[in-house]
Order: structure tokens, then C-alpha cells, then sequence
């Protein structure tokens, strides 16, 4: 069976190893020295100057909206996964939809002014599959309005926009450290800002608020991640480069094996480095991309339609019309891409699609 993605695994013995210092110290949550030791490599590989990790990227998005004290209504993106919009609404807020570019999949800045009110506190944006935004128009719309911005750049890891880290940019911006993601802690997270007080803030609000053992500095909740979970992440980390590394000549190889078939593929910010976290195909029609899942889930392979259904159909928030999104989200889905994923995994799974479409 060949699935959508495969966590990569450190040697077991590596990770034994980690537990039995974590055995003898007894020190298992409450940010300890392993996830201290994660936050300060992450800090070092990421070049950023902060980073806050958490027990995922939902809280972290909660978090965030929290910090910025948001209130009102959030202009966002229909075309994410559902933690972006779930976390508006679970913070009381409200998501405005606007529509997305279609060779970008970002939310597009154009319609963004027109969807700006009275009530309006802030932008959250999805950097879609790792492809930045269009970061200064937002960036420009946000100051002119006094909007805050938040940046859910789960997709990003390893990312550079401008030759820095993506996620220095926004007022926050977060990320996911889940076992499908490029990096991961099994379950994790992280906030990031350069504003050294709205991360004193959030580092609070991770721990209940708590300031000392009898003071609270704010309203807080439990975002704290484990030390076993960090300890993955440390080894994790040290495969960083080589996973990055494959997964470039994974799109390369991919790309080649595709080439005859014409599908679209998201067009990438020139500004970036990106990570080819994902491998996203746009095809002409629903129909098509149904009949390519139906022979591809025949021979055990199984892709996913990222992002399907649009988030602008969902029961608890207003409707709007995203006509680009709608149509997009019927038509993409994303292949197979993992570290193991090898030359005739991908070779087959080109076959298949090339012979559905008659080619
Ligand atoms: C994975 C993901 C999240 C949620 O992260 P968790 O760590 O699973 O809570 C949020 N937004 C996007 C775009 C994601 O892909």
C-alpha cells in the first residue's frame, strides 16, 4: 500500500537512548531540558529569533488569536486545512472568506480590501502546500488598515522567503510539527514572532499563564509539549537536510514522469526557497480526478484531496462566494511524497495516471 504520506522514524535505538536520560531525570513534561535543547536547535537551523514549540499546531493557532487579543472578523482563506478556520471560530471570532489566487492557491490580496469592514481585526493566511504568500501586499493591506497578521505556515518547514525563514514574517505565525508533516514531534507545534513581548505573552498563555506558582500574568491554557515528544524531534532534526534533500529529487522525478499529462501544479512564490513539501495536480475536471483516484485506490495507492471539501462549505460559518475555490477544491489532490517513497513507487503511480487519461 502506498498512502498519501509515512511519518519518518528515527533508529529506535537513538530514541532509546534519549529515554533513558529522560527515565533517570523524571522529568517528563513542563518544558524540560529536551524540549529546551529542541527549541534552541530549531532556533539555530530555522534562524529565527524566537520560537515558542507547543503540543500542536491548532493550539498554536488559538494561541496566536488570543495574543493579538482578535476580536470581530478574521479575513481568511477558504482553501486550508480545517484548523485555520475552526480556530477562528472556536475563539469566538468570525471567518470571512475571500477567494484564492489560482495559480498560487494563497488567498489572493486583490479581493482582501473589499472584504475589509469596521469589524475587521486581522488576516489569516495559509502559505499553501509551503508556497509563501504574496507577504508585502498583505503585509501593506494590513498596515494601511491596522489589521494584525497571522501566518499559518504549517506547510513550511525548511521554507525561505527573501533568504530568511518564512515564519519571521506576520505579526505571528505558526506552525504544525504532526506526524505528516515534513518536520514532526509525532504531536507538536510552534508559534513564532520577532516581538519579544508578544512571545513573553504567548509563552504564558502556553503555561495556564502562569507567572510563578501562585501568580498568573493573563488568561492561559495547556500548550505545553513533553519531552518525549521533543526527544523525537531532536533526531528528527538531524535528518532534516537529507529529507529536503529527497524530497526535491522526489518532485524532480515526478515532474518527469508526469510530463505528458497535463495537469496543472501550483505556481511557486519566486521570492522562496521552498521546501516541495507536498505534490499537489489540478485537473481539468472533478470527473477526471475521480476516475484517476478510482484506478490509483484499485492498485493500493492512496493519494488525498488536499484541500477538499472547500472550507466555505462548512455548517458553522457564513456563506461567501470563493467561485476559484470551489472549483480548485475539486479538482486537486496531492500524490504520494515521503522520505522512503522510491523511484518505482513513483514510476508506477505515473503510469496509472497517465493510462487513465489514455496516454
Ligand atoms: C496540519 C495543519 C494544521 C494543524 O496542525 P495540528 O498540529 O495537526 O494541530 C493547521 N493548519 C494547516 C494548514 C495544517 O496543514
Amino acid at each position: 500500500m502506498i498512502n498519501v504520506t509515512k511519518p519518518f522514524l528515527p533508529p529506535l535505538d537513538d530514541y532509546i537512548s534519549l529515554l533513558q536520560d529522560i527515565w533517570e531525570r523524571n522529568w517528563l513534561t513542563n518544558n524540560g531540558p529536551v524540549l529546551n535543547e529542541l527549541e534552541l536547535k530549531l532556533k539555530e537551523y530555522l534562524k529565527v529569533p524566537h520560537i515558542l514549540v507547543l503540543s500542536n499546531g491548532t493550539i498554536a493557532l488559538q494561541i496566536a488569536i488570543k495574543a493579538l487579543d482578535l476580536k470581530g472578523e478574521i479575513i481568511t482563506t477558504p482553501f486550508s486545512y480545517i484548523a485555520s478556520t475552526s480556530s477562528i471560530a472556536w475563539e469566538n471570532c468570525k471567518p470571512v472568506f475571500v477567494d484564492i489566487d489560482e495559480s498560487t492557491l494563497n488567498i489572493n490580496p486583490e479581493l482582501i480590501e473589499a472584504a475589509i469592514t469596521d469589524k475587521t481585526s486581522a488576516i489569516l493566511a495559509t502559505h499553501v502546500f509551503g508556497n509563501p504568500c504574496d507577504i508585502y501586499k498583505i503585509q501593506s493591506i494590513a498596515k494601511k488598515h491596522k489589521l494584525s497578521v497571522i501566518y499559518d505556515a504549517s506547510h513550511c518547514f525548511g521554507v525561505s522567503y527573501e533568504n530568511e525563514s518564512v515564519f519571521l514574517y506576520g505579526d505571528v505565525s505558526t506552525t504544525s510539527f504532526h506526524s505528516t508533516k515534513l518536520f514532526h514531534t509525532v504531536e507538536g507545534g510552534a508559534l513564532f514572532s520577532v516581538d519579544p513581548d508578544l512571545i513573553k505573552r504567548m509563552a504564558y498563555m502556553r503555561n495556564f499563564g502562569h507567572k510563578t506558582y501562585e501568580e498568573f500574568e493573563c488568561v492561559g491554557i495547556n500548550g505545553k509539549n513533553s519531552e518525549l515528544h521533543a526527544a523525537i524531534g531532536l533526531l528528527n532534526l538531524k535528518y532534516i537536510d537529507s529529507i529536503l534533500e529527497t524530497r526535491k529529487e522526489q518532485h524532480t522525478l515526478y515532474n518527469d514522469a508526469l510530463e505528458p499529462l497535463k495537469v496543472k501544479r501550483p505556481v511557486i512564490n519566486k521570492n522562496c526557497k521552498w521546501n516541495f513539501s507536498y505534490y499537489p495536480i489540478i485537473f481539468d475536471t472533478e470527473e477526471l480526478l475521480l476516475k484517476s483516484l478510482k484506478d490509483l485506490n484499485e492498485n493500493w495507492i492512496y493519494p488525498r484531496r488536499y484541500f477538499y471539501p472547500s472550507l466555505s462549505t462548512l455548517e458553522y460559518v457564513d456563506k461567501y462566494e470563493v467561485p476559484i475555490c470551489d472549483s480548485i477544491s475539486k479538482r486537486i489532490m496531492c500524490l504520494p511524497l515521503y522520505h522512503t517513497l522510491k523511484k518505482q513507487d513513483i514510476d508506477f503511480i505515473a503510469r496509472i495516471l497517465l493510462r487513465t487519461q489514455n496516454y
